[in-house]
């Protein structure tokens, strides 16, 4: 329970909601860990361990220099900066995307909060798959609205269309889908989503009340082995596409990203305008640096192959050490089976010995842990004797 004083809330009842669901996601996140130790492999969350490219920072560099008196004033976001990002996203998506549907958020968090800001009422139902993204859960209870977990399948992580049909109700007005997925790197392949997208428009024409589909393709241009990601946006009308820089540059601090809608939004114009007025009354544009260098940062992203060979590696060698993992198709994540069930203790072994992973208890899978393939060659070299240690003395129930 919160703690009250004079029996009142010092925060609002959906911000203690919010608070009370995301304990244990916290205690993962903010746990200490000593990354700077000589020893320390870091897998935790997809951040950057190594300088950011001399170009990135060259992009950034010449973005922070005024060129005006007025280039730090408020105002809409810097339209060269969306001409910029409409033609590079439709044409990876296959989408016909127009300028105007197209929104600079301060990442795919920030697009994510304007979007439920906008779409939701009080007691809405939000449907999320489990395993989801830390940060849904709360994000949709500050909205005094419900979330509805559907489990992906298990092994495989993928859409289980009867039992997202069977969790729709009345109150269903949202539906987050994550292709590519974090953290088992499923991508969802064009039958899931068509599938998807038949359901959704069922339910709405049943509920007389569209529900929209919001698309967080944080992910989208981590891509392994020649893979394309499918954006459920072709199939159904009423999607928003969420997207980022965090992870195509790995500067995630950085905030910059976009979001973006289907030009068949129904009722375009007034949602058009309502993203306009949250974006800005909410302060979700980015700051004037990071949109005077989009149209640089568009053309580059980080060495995708380094972080596949990285895969290929890790996946082979836990393989022969005897763990039951799958190789992502996408994303910067494994997300092996620990080989006991508490995986909380599992990593908690780890840690001592400086390889900071996470548990699958932080994403409602316990029995998992989830290593970010981020980290450096020499950082996984350094982690494979251990993990190896790990599988036996754990095996063995020596421990
Ligand atoms: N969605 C997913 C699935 C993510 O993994 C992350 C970052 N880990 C985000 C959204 C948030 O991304 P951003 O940094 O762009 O806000």
């Amino acid at each position: 329970m919160m703690e009250k004083s004079n029996g009142e809330l010092a925060i609002a009842g959906r911000a203690a909601r919010a608070l009370a669901s995301s304990g244990s996601i916290m205690r993962f996140l903010m746990q200490s860990r000593d990354l700077g130790h000589a020893e320390a492999c870091d897998f935790l969350a997809g951040n950057p361990v190594e300088l950011a490219s001399p170009a990135y920072v060259a992009a950034v560099q010449r973005a922070v220099e005024p060129d005006s008196p007025n280039y730090y004033r408020y105002g809409p976001p810097w339209r060269p900066a969306i001409e910029a990002v409409t033609p590079a996203l439709a044409g990876r998506l296959g989408l016909e995307l127009v300028p105007e549907d197209v929104f600079l958020t301060r990442g795919a968090s920030s697009g994510l909060l304007l979007l439920l800001r906008l779409l939701l009422d009080p007691g809405d139902e939000v449907m999320m798959m489990s395993p989801p993204w830390f940060f849904y859960e709360a994000m949709v209870l500050a909205e005094s609205a419900e979330p509805i977990k559907v489990p992906l399948t298990s092994g495989t992580f993928d859409l289980d269309l009867p039992e997202i049909e069977r969790a729709i109700t009345p109150r269903t007005r949202a539906v987050i889908v994550n292709s590519p997925h974090n953290p088992s790197g499923r991508i969802y392949p064009e039958d899931q989503l068509r599938g998807l997208s038949d359901i959704l428009e069922r339910a709405s024409a049943q509920n007389r009340r569209r529900i929209y589909l919001l698309s967080d393709e944080a992910y989208a241009r981590i891509l392994f082995d020649g893979r394309v990601m499918i954006t459920p946006a072709r199939f159904y009308p009423a999607t928003f596409m969420l997207h980022s820089y965090s992870k195509t540059l790995l500067a995630p601090s950085q905030r910059a990203g976009y979001l973006a809608m289907s030009p068949a939004m129904p009722q375009r114009e007034q949602v058009r305008r309502a993203l306009m007025l949250g974006s800005m009354s909410a302060g979700a544009i980015p700051d004037t640096a990071m949109q005077h260098a989009m149209p640089e940062l568009e053309r580059q992203i980080i060495d995708v192959p380094a972080v596949e060979r990285r895969r290929d590696r890790m996946v082979a060698v836990m393989r022969d050490q005897g763990y039951l993992v799958e190789s992502p198709e996408a994303g910067f994540y494994l997300f092996p089976r620990s080989p006991i069930p508490d995986a909380v203790e599992f990593c908690g072994w780890l840690d001592e010995r400086h390889v900071y992973t996470l548990p699958g208890e932080a994403f409602e899978r316990p029995g998992y842990f989830r290593i970010s393939l981020t980290a450096t060659d020499e950082m996984v070299e350094r982690a494979l004797p251990v993990l190896a240690e790990a599988i036996r003395t754990f095996s063995t129930g020596a421990f």
